[in-house]
């Protein structure tokens, strides 16, 4: 990384469906200069989650899109360079959305320091960070996962899932994960200790999860929409919470799926199950424990996680595409600039 130059990944065009890596424009400029009230940060990991696919686009939405030509929006792990910020000096590690770049400024409310000490630094973008955040207010405010309680949750070797499925385990909750392979299933069922995972490509998928969940569910965190979610519909029980907190499966589509109108058979099984479906945006709702809680669970082992690191800024938009379709395993970073605390 030159200490002189930013280079930087900008959205070069708006996709139509799956983002192609021409949609994506890698650029050199100076490293800006922190002003007045501003400090400067190397990035060390960047964070890609499936939201950005969101800003890709104009369609409306929670959040504003990336403009043509603007700086890939991203969370990031960094260390400060220069500071004239009260409380940060160079050195210290911070977390942000410096964006998909080298060097990004910071201003007072937009960076919080990381303690390597705690728990490595890139855990701030996934299990101690936005992901796993998500996964804790969710639970807390829509899911309110209930001991002997059954839970389905997809995309669950990434930071979402798993934390969504080990906090509902710390609970005493009966965990079932999908996945979309069976290594990520093994993962899941082995090292993450839920009661089962099932691979949603199977094509016994469905009497699979009926098999796995012979009490109905509870509660199903929806990730991925799709066939996953055609599937749990009929096994949820009476008063079944869904926390809608992503719909993966369908980010890249260009238009409605083929087929009958189905509206009429989600209403109905809501009211007749009484079901609460509620979606969702982590910063709806202030975080209270969340760090003391995962942290304690970490440092006791109750919770684990996973990381697929990738190398090097001009790959991010390879590994973004390949996230839209499942590529990648546990929570995906690309490593910027070394890491100086490992
Ligand atoms: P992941 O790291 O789990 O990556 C996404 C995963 O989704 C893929 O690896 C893949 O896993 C799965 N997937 C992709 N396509 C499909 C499909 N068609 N059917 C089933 N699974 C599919 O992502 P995150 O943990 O970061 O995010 C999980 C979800 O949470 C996303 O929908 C995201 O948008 C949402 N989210 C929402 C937030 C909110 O505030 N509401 C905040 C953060 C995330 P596999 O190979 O196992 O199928």
């Amino acid at each position: 990384m030159s200490e002189t130059i930013n280079r930087r990944i900008v959205l070069a065009a708006r996709p139509q469906g799956k983002p192609r890596p021409e949609d994506f424009r890698l650029e050199e400029a100076p490293v800006p200069e922190p002003g007045a009230g501003e400090m400067l940060c190397r990035t060390i990991y960047l964070s890609l989650d499936p939201y950005m696919r969101g800003r890709m686009s104009e369609a409306p939405s929670y959040a504003r899109p990336v403009g043509l030509g603007e700086v890939m929006t991203g969370g990031t792990v960094g260390q400060v360079v220069r500071s004239d910020l009260d409380g940060f000096a160079p050195g210290d590690l911070v977390v942000g959305a410096g964006g998909w770049q080298d060097y990004a400024l910071f201003r007072q409310g937009e960076a919080r320091k990381v303690d390597p000490g705690q728990a490595p630094v890139s855990t701030a973008l996934g299990v101690l960070g936005m992901p796993g955040q998500t996964a804790y207010v969710g639970l807390r405010e829509i899911g309110k996962p209930e001991p002997g309680e059954t839970l389905v949750v997809a995309a669950t070797s990434g930071p979402v899932g798993s934390a969504v499925g080990q906090i509902a385990r710390i609970r005493g909750c009966r965990v079932v994960g999908v996945a979309g392979s069976q290594a990520k299933c093994d993962f899941v069922a082995g090292e993450l200790g839920f009661d089962a995972c099932l691979d949603h490509h199977a094509a016994d998928f469905a009497e699979r999860l009926r098999a796995a969940c012979p009490d109905g569910i509870d509660v199903y965190w929806e990730n991925v929409g799709g066939r996953v979610f055609e599937t749990v519909l009929p096994l949820l029980n009476d008063f079944a919470r869904v926390p809608v907190c992503g719909l993966i499966a369908w980010y890249n589509a260009t238009e409605l799926p083929p087929g009958p109108d189905r509206t009429p058979l989600l209403l109905r099984r809501a009211l007749v199950r009484r079901l609460t479906i509620r979606g969702f945006i982590v910063s709806d709702f202030a975080p209270g424990d969340f760090l003391t809680d995962m942290g304690q669970w970490l440092r006791d082992g109750r919770l684990r996680y996973r990381e697929d690191v990738r190398e090097g800024l001009e790959n991010a938009p390879a590994a973004f595409i390949g996230l839209l379709g499942g590529e990648n395993f546990g929570k995906l970073l690309v490593r910027v600039a070394p890491d100086p605390t490992r």
